[in-house]
């Protein structure tokens, strides 16, 4: 009988890592928000309206007519020189000090993630992130096999006695610690940034336990007011891949990201990449390089940060009138989004897809965590949806979640 026609013996043929991987929430969240008209606070998708089109488009056209054949044919497997260039001085933004020979152009950091949990995550290895995490890093790291072993955060992120605690234990359960994923930055999903003395903490950490750091990092720069804070890299170089994207301060799809790994793994990153990708794409690299080349885009990033402080606005003062008392989330300074707390007995996960049916749809908060918890949590996104938007998504989640809550209480009334 023909392979394809047997769809157990199919099954039989995928590799472990594909076969053991856990089905996607967020997936068929999404799937089932695909209506016309729904406000998605579940996108971690940037608003790209305010971006200069017409300048994008001259500069296209000016790359594919002055050296088309150039632009159009393979390339550097490490990226071009000029966005590698470009990167260094962005970098620089946050304390690290790199040279363009030392980064590799990826296709988004996604890319960049894979490459590194290919080239340094062996089956069962544990990988600890804060809980909650972004589901597409943890991902990756199950991908090849991982464990998933998640350290609490609180308003200062990731707490470093608590990672201790980890490491600690699962030393003693005989596992290996082999690294720890981070991202210190208005983080995904919690919107919490990791403060400057625990970043020390955490990276000497590291270190003495001889953990490798994952600092993934798509969303340093658009904090509200334009502060950054500085990077883990530039303290512990040597153990330290850094992760880096275009994806949410200019444009997800040109798909460019970077990695800056410790140099003694340098030569796995370009070989590996090579491997899966041959080179990423010349011609998006020179859009890009010349878009970087002119300072006004800085002023465009401004633009863009303020636009999102204003989304955010809009947000929480809706939230605060429509939640059901009992609700709480945290108060970002940056990044796309914001983490909500819903009182105990309401479950986020149940709920979305009445939400989905009024108009609306979130992320439930079980998709950030690999062991089942968030059932009362969620992620709101404000980065897409307009003003107007968001006001009237987050009055019709407030009404959706108000009469939970009052089901709750009385059952628990009955109950009790
Ligand atoms: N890391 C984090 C924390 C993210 O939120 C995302 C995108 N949602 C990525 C990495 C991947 O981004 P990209 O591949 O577009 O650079």
């Amino acid at each position: 009988m023909p392979l394809s026609a047997d769809l157990a013996s199919t099954e039989n043929l995928l590799a472990d890592r594909v076969r053991t991987a856990r089905p996607s929430e967020v997936r068929k969240v999404f799937r089932a928000a695909q209506k016309p008209g729904i406000i998605s606070f579940a996108n971690g998708a940037p608003y790209l309206g305010a971006l200069p089109f017409e300048q994008l488009a001259a500069a296209a056209q000016r790359i594919l007519s002055d050296n088309g054949p150039v632009s159009l044919q393979y390339g550097a497997s490490q990226g071009i020189a000029e966005l590698r260039r470009h990167i260094c001085t962005l970098m620089k933004l946050e304390g690290i000090v790199a040279a363009p020979d030392d980064v590799i152009v990826t296709s988004g950091s996604q890319q960049a993630l894979d490459l590194a949990a290919r080239i340094l995550v062996n089956p069962d290895d544990v990988i600890f992130a804060e809980a909650p995490s972004y589901a597409g890093g943890m991902a990756v790291f199950t991908g090849y096999q991982a464990q998933i072993v998640h350290v609490p955060m609180d308003a200062d992120g990731l707490i470093p006695e608590e990672l201790e605690r980890a490491i600690a234990e699962v030393r003693a359960s005989g596992r290996t610690a082999k690294g720890l994923y981070t991202i210190p930055n208005f983080q995904n999903p919690g919107g919490v940034n990791l403060s400057v003395e625990r970043r020390r903490r955490v990276g000497e950490i590291c270190r003495d336990n001889g953990l490798l750091i994952f600092e993934d990092n798509p969303y340093g720069l658009l904090g509200f007011d334009g502060a950054t804070l500085p990077a883990i890299q530039p303290d512990f170089p040597d153990i330290t891949m850094y992760f880096g994207s275009f994806s949410k301060m200019i444009a997800p799809g040109l798909r460019l990201g970077w990695v800056l790994p410790p140099a003694a793994l340098h030569h796995h990153f370009v070989n590996t990449s090579e491997t899966t990708l041959l080179n990423p794409p010349v011609y998006n690299q020179q859009l890009l390089s010349t878009y970087l080349d002119d300072p006004a885009w800085q002023d465009k990033l401004n633009e863009y940060r303020n636009i999102y402080r204003e989304k955010f606005t809009a947000l929480v003062e809706t939230l605060e009138r429509v939640m059901p008392d009992g609700t709480s989330w945290n108060r970002p300074t940056g990044g796309f989004y914001l983490w909500v707390t819903l009182p105990d007995g309401i479950d986020a996960e149940a709920l979305v897809y009445e939400c989905i049916e009024r108009g609306v749809v979130y992320v439930p908060g079980t998709a950030f965590y690999t062991d089942g918890r968030g059932r009362n949590e969620l992620r709101l996104s404000f980065c897409l949806p307009t003003v107007d938007e968001i006001r009237e998504g987050a009055a019709l989640m407030g009404e959706l979640f108000t009469a939970a809550a009052g089901s709750a209480a009385a059952t628990k009334v009955a109950a009790g």
